[in-house]
């Protein structure tokens, strides 16, 4: 393989790749060049070689073969929501899949066909055309392909599984720039790495899902009480908890009340816990099931009613919009026990910056009926997911906010399980390890070996081969 210092001279090289494109190939004197090589966390700024617009497989390929040719670094980017960034990298060339927006529901067989560029809402959106749904995240703008090959969490896993619970298959460009499919009866292996296993073992260009039933009207939404009244609330949830049928999930956050539209003035910048609630089943049986919720103390705002699940799904995006700068520390936990509880409120309570706003993800239900060696994915049998994120707009007081959020996890560890992989940042290789546990890193490897034996495919939360 040639250097990457010698792709970056070789402009033919390059001129042969921007004519064998159907999309655009930006290097970094063209005017969109800034814009396009943003990613979701604006505490992260790097400068790729060249951007390859890809508009279909013939673009992936031509994209693969040339950096495969030259040996310049590949970077693979969908959604852009990677939290350390993952999908941009200084000198590479990025395979810019976002392009790729094809989406096409088969309503009478219950499946769909996502392309790799898809979002999460625009998925939601045809899906819903049908009162059907793929169980994914709660943030509209996340891309469905980076979240879908971590495994994938959200407001219907407790119902309907992970993300990659109801996928059907993958078609793949592998490191020698060939196209396969991956399902159950083919590449079986490979389907079982790349659910859960990331970008490692390739770059997917179209998903396939079953589909399942929902609304399009649900019982969602959050309800909310004073920070000081964390330590019953989250005391009197966890009891609450314990006999919850699956179809309903919860997550829990602890921020100052944001000044939105639905928020009360009087309540702006206050410290509040809220629980979220979404239950996928029948409005009255949601109404029923989250009424002792709703009752418990003196809640100051009640926004869990029957609505569009559409509109639910869309709740969460402001808060998290694109640019700000992030930056979160994650672990799950077996249960809210008391000391975990206790940290949890005195931590919140530290709560530096009006933007920052941390979820606790309730687990378990579909997600654990899963048994743990059927896919990479690891965690099914975790209680809660932490994700303590920090937010600022800008660079000011990002550094405290940040040791806010070192400060809580370290005074978790005695409690924690395991972690996510997407929720991981740029914590080194022995984490990647911690989050498939080391059983399932050793046979992740060994396929590694077999489907990407030159680690071609690096830019990720690397799995090296074995
Ligand atoms: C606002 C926000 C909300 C989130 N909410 C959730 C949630 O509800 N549930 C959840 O599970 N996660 C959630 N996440 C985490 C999310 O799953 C990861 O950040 C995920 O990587 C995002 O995918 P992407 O395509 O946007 O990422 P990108 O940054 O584009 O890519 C992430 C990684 O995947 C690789 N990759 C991307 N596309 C491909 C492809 N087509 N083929 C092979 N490799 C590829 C990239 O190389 C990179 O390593 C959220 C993240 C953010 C920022």
């Amino acid at each position: 393989m040639a250097t990457a210092t010698q792709a970056k001279l070789d402009q033919t090289a390059v001129l042969e790749l921007e004519n064998s494109l159907r999309g655009e190939l930006l290097r970094p004197d063209d005017p969109s060049y800034d814009e396009r090589r943003r990613i979701w966390n604006g505490s992260i700024s790097r400068r790729p070689a060249l951007i390859a617009g890809c508009t279909g497989v013939a673009d992936v390929i031509a994209t693969v073969q040339f950096a495969r040719r030259t040996g310049v670094d590949l970077a693979v980017r969908s959604g852009g929501h990677s939290f350390p960034g993952l999908s941009i990298a200084d000198g590479a060339l990025v395979a810019d899949l976002s392009p790729m927006k094809g989406i096409r529901v088969d309503p009478e067989a219950r499946t769909a066909r996502a392309q790799a560029g898809v979002l999460l809402g625009e998925l939601d959106r045809e899906t819903q055309q049908f009162g059907l749904a793929v169980p994914a995240g709660i943030v509209t703008h996340t891309g469905l392909a980076g979240l879908t090959l971590g495994g994938g969490i959200g407001w219907l896993m407790r119902k309907y599984g992970l993300t990659i619970d109801q996928l059907l298959s993958v078609d793949l460009i592998t490191a020698e720039g060939e196209f396969i499919k991956a399902s159950e009866d083919e590449n079986a292996d490979l389907f079982w790495a790349v659910r859960g296993g990331g970008g490692n073992f390739g770059i997917v260009t179209e998903f396939e899902f079953r589909l399942n039933p929902l609304g399009p009207e649900v019982v969602a939404g959050p309800i909310f009480w004073p920070m000081e009244d964390s330590p019953e609330v989250l005391r009197f949830y966890r009891d609450w908890l314990a006999a919850a049928p699956d179809e309903l999930m919860t997550i829990v956050v602890h921020r100052k009340a944001p000044a939105l539209p639905f928020v009360p003035e009087e309540f702006h910048g206050k410290p509040v816990v809220m629980v979220i609630c979404c239950y996928a089943g029948p409005v009255e049986e949601g109404e029923k099931v989250v009424r002792p919720l709703k009752e418990f103390g003196a809640p100051i705002i009640d926004l869990c009613v029957p609505k569009p699940f559409l509109a639910h799904q869309a709740m969460f995006d402001p808060s998290f919009p694109h640019y700000r700068w992030y930056y979160f520390k994650s672990c799950d936990v077996p249960a809210l026990t008391d000391e975990v509880i206790d940290i949890t409120v005195e931590h919140s309570l530290r709560i530096g910056s009006p933007l920052t706003s941390f979820p606790i993800w309730q687990m378990g239900g579909a997600v654990s009926h899963v048994g743990e060696d059927e896919s990479a994915f690891s965690g099914r049998n975790a209680g809660f997911t932490y994700n303590i994120g920090a937010c600022t707009e800008t660079a000011a007081g990002f550094d405290e906010e940040r040791q806010w959020v070192r400060d809580f996890w370290s005074a978790l560890e005695p409690y924690q399980l395991g972690v996510y992989v997407n929720f991981l940042g740029d914590e080194g290789q022995d984490r990647v390890r911690e989050s498939y546990g080391a059983g399932k890193y050793a046979r992740l490897q060994e396929l590694k070996r077999r489907y990407d034996p030159d680690n071609f495919f690096r830019i990720n939360q690397n799995i090296p081969p074995s």
